[in-house]
């Protein structure tokens, strides 16, 4: 249930409604926004309460929510969260990009392609330093000595960082290193892992489950959000079907649904949604032209010898660059700023 207060109501009323509404056994969360502030009530569903708070001073609507996810619902946030990161603002109106390779492979590799990353104009180095990968004997990445190579070329280059936790266990020692934590399409409803990063305020990178619906995915944010934690951006990262020409199918929907549905920010991951490189710029223009926050793409200096698969989706470093280029011209049209220049020049907070 959600209650939206007068525009006039005063902070001293709003705590005491709160009050009130919490002395039912259930939670008040209040989203201050730019025409009216929503007081979002979850808990067990109280006839009584509703009837009280329809009649109470200040409150001019009384919604019920029949949504299975709330906090993560754009009817109880209506503007856009804009998560800021030491200056940088996801679900703002900059575009964001994040590049870099599947895996961390060493620091020469991180380095370098972190340099490439932040030159052609991207926010976010990103790169795996805990892989999941579907069969047991491949590459499972580098673990935490690949976590302290990206944290150090994200330092020297001026890039925030991205990195995939998988377990619970490793929740900590990530946070300690990255940015923003990644949580894979294969462990989208891993509850117990969703659980501990809403522990914690460090943003999530969620990524959609490649069988997941719109609502699961909401689901799983809001396990997060439930948690505490607010900093959750939405990933479309492709889904599986029927077609085996490209290994998944990016769903470009997904990113109107997602802001319709949703006060997150979404961003779109043209890499894995298509898993060949010829069709990653193109997909990422469609996702920007579709709304997209922003971008997370795979780029690498040498592909052909990239320790996961992922070097047939990953872009060259020249045409990550000119990929960004022409980003530069679409994020007007679509109300975006994107200044290659200034994101070069640029130094995080
Ligand atoms: C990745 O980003 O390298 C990755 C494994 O992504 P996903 O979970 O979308 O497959
Ligand atoms: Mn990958």
């Amino acid at each position: 249930m959600i209650a939206i207060t007068s525009n006039s109501i005063n902070e001293e009323r709003l705590a005491e409604i709160v009050r009130q509404v919490e002395k039912h056994g259930v939670t008040a969360h209040v989203s201050r926004g730019t025409d009216r502030t929503v007081i979002g009530i979850i808990g067990k569903f109280d006839p009584s309460l509703e009837e009280k708070l329809r009649a109470m001073k200040g409150i001019e609507n009384v919604i019920r929510i029949s949504k299975s996810y709330k906090l993560a619902s754009r009817d109880f946030h209506p503007d856009n969260t804009v998560i800021n990161i030491r200056r940088v603002e996801i679900g703002g109106e900059e575009l964001i990009v994040m590049g870099g390779p599947c895996a961390v492979e060493s620091p020469e590799q991180i380095d370098e392609i972190a340099r490439l990353v932040k030159a052609a104009g991207g926010q976010v180095l990103r790169g795996g330093a805990f892989k999941p990968r579907t069969g047991p004997y491949s590459f499972q990445g580098i673990g935490v000595e690949g976590l302290e190579m990206m944290a150090e070329a994200g330092r020297k280059h001026g890039l925030l960082t991205v990195t995939e936790v998988m377990t619970p266990e490793y929740v900590d020692i990530c946070a300690k290193y990255a940015d923003i934590l990644q949580v894979g399409t294969r462990n989208m409803q891993n509850f117990d892992l969703l659980r501990k990063l809403g522990q914690i305020d460090t943003p999530v990178l969620l990524k959609r489950g490649f069988s997941a619906t719109y609502d699961e995915f909401l689901n799983a944010a809001e396990y997060i959000l439930a948690g505490g934690n607010p900093n959750v951006i939405l990933c479309e990262r492709g889904i599986r079907t029927f077609e085996p020409y490209t290994r998944n199918t990016l769903d470009l929907a997904a990113i109107p649904v997602l802001k319709q549905l949703s006060h997150l920010p979404v961003i779109s991951d043209p890499s894995h949604g298509t898993g060949r490189r010829e069709l990653v710029a193109p997909m990422a223009r469609a996702s920007v032209a579709a709304g997209a926050d922003g971008l997370i793409i795979e780029m690498h200096t040498d592909p052909d010898n990239s320790m996961t698969g992922d070097g047939v989706q990953s872009l060259f470093p020249d045409q990550f660059a000119d990929l960004l280029q022409e980003l530069e011209k679409l994020a007007p049209l679509v109300g975006k700023r994107f200044d290659t220049r200034k994101q070069a020049a640029a130094v995080p907070g």
